[in-house]
C-alpha cells in the first residue's frame, strides 16, 4: 500500500509533498512514516512534507447504534443494544488527497 503512494508520487514527477488520509486500522502514521522512508531512501522523494490525516475507527449497527473503535476487541463487535455483529464504517481509509 505503502509502495502504491510512491508510485502515485512518481507519476507526478517532482514534488514537494503530499497529503493522505489514513485509518488507523490500515496502519498509524507512525508505522507508515517508516515504511514510507524506507522505501525512499537515496531517491527524489526522501525528503518531501507529509501531511496525514489520521481517521479513528468508527463502528456502527443496523439498529443505531455507534460507538468509537479505538482499542476495540473482537467480543466487543457485537452491538450492546440488539447484539448484532458491528460494520465498521471508518477506519479502512487509504486515500492520496493531494500532492503538490
Ligand atoms: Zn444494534
Amino acid at each position: 500500500m505503502v509502495w502504491n503512494v510512491i508510485e502515485e508520487l512518481s507519476v507526478r514527477g517532482c514534488i514537494q509533498g503530499f497529503r493522505l488520509r489514513l485509518g488507523e486500522e490500515v496502519m498509524s502514521s507512525h508505522v507508515f512514516k517508516n515504511i514510507f522512508e524506507e522505501f525512499t531512501r537515496g531517491t527524489i522523494f526522501e525528503n518531501v512534507d507529509m501531511d496525514i490525516e489520521e481517521v479513528s475507527p468508527m463502528f456502527k449497527c443496523g439498529c443505531g447504534y455507534w460507538r468509537r473503535g479505538k482499542g476495540l476487541k473482537m467480543d466487543d463487535m457485537s452491538c450492546p443494544r440488539c447484539k448484532q455483529e458491528l460494520e465498521m464504517f471508518k477506519g479502512n481509509e487509504f486515500e492520496l488527497l493531494d500532492v503538490y
